[in-house]
């Protein structure tokens, strides 16, 4: 049985997680304005009137307003609440899973390594929102993700925890696929994806190592492919039309992140 703490500390997290969520909606609009992020009051994006805390609570507010300013009646973005929630589950997720797992880690990663990957949750978050909403990966959020991922695999190497042929290998396949994703880029003149797509890849690669790269570019092309033709079929989009290809880049690490190992011996399984 779990105790009641336990389930406190879960609920806190995520009321915790669903609050800075709340913060992160502001913190990717005010970056692709290019404006600052702590200067002012939450502000509605249409009429500019500012928004009372009542009406900034997160999730609640989106539901007690039914998605709608007070002032102006403009329809609030969907995505506000589901980034709160999404950040709340983050949370959870890095204690629930973070509470065994982590624990098998040796001294200063014990608390090094769960704070490294809550970051890294939340700069992945930005990304995929900031590239869905308004097209625009924030060179400032890969180049956090660069230096954290860095940073994180060559102490983890200098440690003996990781392989030093490892992280070779994952700065080697990194660089490959950049320059595979770079010369896309310019074939297609950027219409493929985003010079964001491009700088977004090698942290990615240096995250994920090799093979689980390769398959996370792959699931990245596969799923935006599949949503391509969703879409287009549903007349949502024309084809030859940008969609925004980081989220799915995003998507595809989160998920060879998870099931990169199994995903990759299912495949070379194909060839025996
Ligand atoms: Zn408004």
């Amino acid at each position: 049985m779990l105790a009641l703490p336990f389930w406190l500390v879960t609920i806190c997290l995520f009321v915790l997680g669903a609050i800075i969520g709340s913060f992160l909606n502001v913190v990717i609009y005010r970056t692709v304005q290019e404006q600052s992020w702590i200067k002012g009051r939450s502000k509605c994006e249409f009429c500019q009137q500012k928004i009372a805390w009542y009406d900034n609570i997160p999730l609640l507010s989106f539901f007690f307003l039914k998605g709608k300013c007070r002032h102006c009646q403009q329809t609030i973005g969907f995505i506000h609440p589901v980034v709160e929630f999404l950040t709340g589950a983050l949370f959870v997720w890095w204690y629930w899973g973070g509470f065994w797992f982590f624990r098998l880690t040796q001294h200063p990663f014990q608390t090094l390594q769960p704070l490294f990957w809550l970051l890294v949750g939340i700069l992945l978050l930005i990304i995929f929102v900031a590239d869905l909403r308004y097209l625009i990966i924030p060179d400032l959020a890969a180049g956090a993700l660069l230096m954290i991922t860095l940073l994180y695999r060559v102490s983890l190497t200098m440690m003996g925890v990781m392989q030093l042929r490892d992280l070779q290998l994952a700065v080697i396949s990194s660089i490959i696929i950049t320059i595979g994703f770079a010369l896309l880029w310019l074939i297609t003149k950027g219409k493929g994806f985003g010079l964001g797509d491009v700088k977004l890849v090698f942290p990615l690669g240096l995250l994920l190592g090799w093979p689980k790269i390769l398959v996370g570019v792959f699931l990245a092309f596969f799923i935006g492919a599949i949503t391509g033709i969703i879409l287009i079929s549903l007349k949502r989009k024309k084809f030859g039309q940008v969609i925004a290809f980081g989220p799915f880049l995003v998507l595809g690490t989160v998920l060879a992140l998870i099931w990169g190992e199994v995903i990759w011996h299912g495949y070379l399984g194909f060839f025996k």
